[in-house]
């Protein structure tokens, strides 16, 4: 069994201590780590055999940036070996089902580490990730489906692959199968057979925890107290160790073959601590042929071998969801560390936190997870990143419906905001080119104002830098983001004296655009190939559409209030007024149609402004209108609907006390309710016996009087409602 490993003691300082402070030897608390991932103090040296002999000098740091390292489950600084250049590995998807939203958590979180990674602190990376498509499950769900178990995974994985462009997941650098890279596989298991810490049985090839400790290694990293676990071990060993192995269905036989396959793999290990690296295929199962006899690669073999294959000996960084620490990443680990005999492979290991769905776990065993494309038809790829970015990518996230309409309201303020930001900017604009006026407003320096925007976008710039420092902690930069946002929204509404100070929005809006852009919110300009401009680039559509938008919306302005004014003077310069007040209505309705019905499909808003202010023009996606549009109508038709109902109930309630009114008041105690009740009436019809010709009581007589008394009013209303002359019944 295994050894005891006890958790890595408290931190006995602050993580993120002062060089200058005499903090404890970290190596003490991590002996298996290289001492710069763990030691603020210590960037690599020439001393150290595993790092190039420039690493001190070329990596000295430009940022200050920690990771929250899973491997001392402390944030660290990071420090790539080789300047800026780093190698990063992700463990990909296992192809046998459609993506869920699980998964969009896992690589749209990646996928803004890595942007932020490159486009913000100016990282060199190297993105290698994985296709599983050998996988117990894939070959379960083919032989299910009656399909070639490379057609099912080919399948899944294009769709994948879909999903995430949908997503904005910028491509890896490299997408390695296991299917691709058996022969390494098999080269990379017989090097650990070599150093003796793998081992050939019936077949199959398992590692050799005992044999890899004794040698000095330690096992497991990232989750000591996980080692030993046999049924998390069995989780991660697959799916078909105990079914039979041609018909791979459930039948009734199914559990005792089950308890005997699972029992004939057990007493092959010398230690339950042991993992197969080469799994022997039984007949019917798809096999390679191997020097251990025909089989396939397990699971976890396939991400030491591919990395090591193409980013070499050591990587920079590793992640993956956190559910895959253990066994996965701590057996990829031991398995490279094996196999190239050195005591770290990784230095920085990060995990994405796990996605709940309204408050439960999501999985796909559970049958509870939300399609990527599902999702994708309720919100934009734009508004599910605004998502996740608004969740830190090591934190457990509740993925909640509610929470989405959220997300589409901040998307719809950003939108407005840099629709205003260009038409404030295209004001300015024209203002300064206008001839200079008499009263000489304008100026350069800076309304009060205007500086205190300036300092604003100064303070957000220190406090995004401060938070994606903080192992990448984007909800508190898009705070500080939108903090700013309000800033200058605030500003445009009142500039103060001199209008609106162009440079300084300018400025604002551009950090912000990038800022959003590093986020992976805007277009991405990385995926764009060639020279720009006269390689053939189009203008982009609103430097094209810019002018002729002006022009329209200027005729569209004069137009409209020429109509206005000839209505207000109601056509008294002559003529026929009557005419002239339906041509000029006409016209204003045409100004009303441009505007909300010809030109926001063609992805265009006109706003009108009080006070004779030109209208103003923001260009914005169709699609979103169109959107907007149908919700609003759904709305309208909603309240349409309600209003109807209710003018019917009253309709109905009407007709009903039009209807009681029908009986005259002297015949009402001879009939309807009171049939039979009364035996003698007077001269109006008013009973003053009851049948058994009893007198009634002066009480009972006062009270229908007053039945009678209600029933004249009704009878008058519904003789008044009959048609003239038609004689009432
Ligand atoms: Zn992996």
């Amino acid at each position: 069994m295994a050894e005891a490993v006890t958790a890595p003691a408290p931190a006995a300082t602050a993580p993120n201590a002062a060089p200058s402070t005499a903090a404890a030897p970290r190596t003490e608390r991590y002996p298996w780590l290289c001492p710069w991932t763990q030691q603020p103090s210590a960037p690599p040296s020439a001393a150290n055999g595993d790092a190039p002999a420039a690493a001190a000098s070329a990596s000295a740091p430009t940022n200050n940036l920690r990771v929250l390292n899973s491997l001392t489950g402390e944030k660290v600084p990071f420090r790539p070996r080789n300047g800026r250049t780093v190698r990063w590995y992700t463990c990909g998807p296992t192809v046998y089902d459609v993506t869920h939203v699980g998964h969009a958590s896992n690589y749209v979180s990646l996928d803004i580490l890595r942007r932020i990674l490159t486009d913000y602190f100016g990282y060199e990376v190297t993105l290698q990730m994985n296709v599983t498509d050998i996988d117990d499950k894939i070959i379960k769900r083919a032989a299910e489906a009656g399909e070639p178990f490379a057609d099912l995974a080919r399948r899944y994985e294009a769709a994948f692959f879909d999903d995430m462009r949908a997503l904005g997941v910028r491509p890896p650098d490299l997408v390695t199968r296991v299917s691709e890279y058996v022969p390494d596989v098999i080269a990379y298991i017989e090097g650990i057979v070599g150093r003796g810490m793998a081992y050939a049985a019936g077949g199959s090839v398992y590692f050799d925890v005992d044999t890899f400790r004794g040698a000095g290694h330690h096992y497991a990293k990232l989750e000591p107290g996980s080692a030993g676990n046999a049924a998390r071990l069995a989780e991660g060993e697959g799916g078909l160790d105990g079914l039979p192995a041609a018909s791979v269905d459930a039948s009734s036989d199914a559990a005792a073959a089950a308890a005997a396959a699972t029992a004939a793999r057990g007493a092959e290990k010398k230690s339950p601590s042991d993992w197969a690296l080469w799994k022997a295929s039984r007949p019917g199962e798809p096999f390679w042929e191997s020097p251990w006899g025909p089989g396939r690669p397990g699971w976890h073999i396939e991400c030491s071998a591919m990395a090591s294959a193409e980013l070499g000996g050591h990587i920079d960084i590793h992640t993956g969801g956190v559910d895959l620490k253990f066994p996965h990443h701590d057996n990829e680990l031991a398995q490279a560390e094996a196999y190239h005999a050195c005591p770290q492979w990784v230095d920085y290991f990060l995990h994405t936190g796990h996605l709940h769905i309204d408050g439960h776990k999501m999985s796909k065993s559970l049958k509870n997870f939300i399609s990527i494309q599902s999702v994708l038809t309720r919100i934009s790829s734009r508004q599910l990143r605004l998502f996740f970015l608004q969740h830190r990518y090591d934190a457990p996230t509740v993925y909640a419906e509610s929470a989405l309409a959220e997300v589409v309201n901040v998307d719809r303020a950003l939108v407005d905001f840099f629709g205003a930001v260009k038409a404030a900017l295209r004001e300015a604009a024209s203002a300064a080119a206008a001839p200079s006026t008499a009263d000489g407003a304008g100026g350069l320096r800076p309304s009060a104002a205007a500086s205190g925007v300036l300092a604003e976008l100064g303070a957000t710039r220190t406090a995004v830098r401060a938070a994606l420092e903080d192992n990448f902690n984007t909800p508190a930069a898009f705070l500080a983001l939108l903090a700013l946002v309000k800033s200058v929204k605030g500003y445009l509404a009142a500039p103060g004296g001199g209008g609106v100070n162009a440079p300084v929005v300018r400025a604002a809006a551009r950090y912000l655009t990038f800022m959003l852009r590093v986020l992976g919110l805007g277009g991405d300009a990385g995926e764009e190939i060639g020279y720009g401009g006269a390689d053939g680039d189009a203008e982009s559509a609103e430097t094209v559409l810019t002018p002729i938008l002006d022009a329209l919306s200027a005729f569209r302005d004069s137009i409209r209030s020429a109509g206005r004014e000839a209505l207000a003077s109601g056509g008294a310069d002559g003529g026929d007024a009557a005419a002239a007040t339906a041509a000029i209505k006409r016209i204003l309705a045409a100004c009303d149609e441009v505007r909300d019905t010809t030109l926001p499909p063609l992805g265009v808003r006109l706003e009108d402004r009080p006070d004779g202010r030109p209208s103003l023009w923001k260009l914005e996606d169709p699609a979103a209108w169109a959107a907007e549009a149908a919700r609003l109508a759904a709305e309208e038709a909603a309240k349409a609907a309600a209003k109807a109902a209710r003018a019917a109930e009253a309709a109905a309630k009407a007709a009903a006390e039009l209807e009681a009114g029908r009986v005259p008041p002297a015949d009402l105690f001879r009939g309807g309710e009171y049939a039979g009740k009364y035996g003698a009436f007077d001269a109006d019809g008013l009973p003053t016996a009851d049948a058994g010709g009893a007198e009634l009581p002066k009480a009972a007589r006062k009270r229908l009087a007053k039945a009678r008394e209600r029933q004249v009013k009704l009878h008058q209303k519904f003789l008044a409602a009959q048609p003239a002359g038609g004689g009432a019944p």
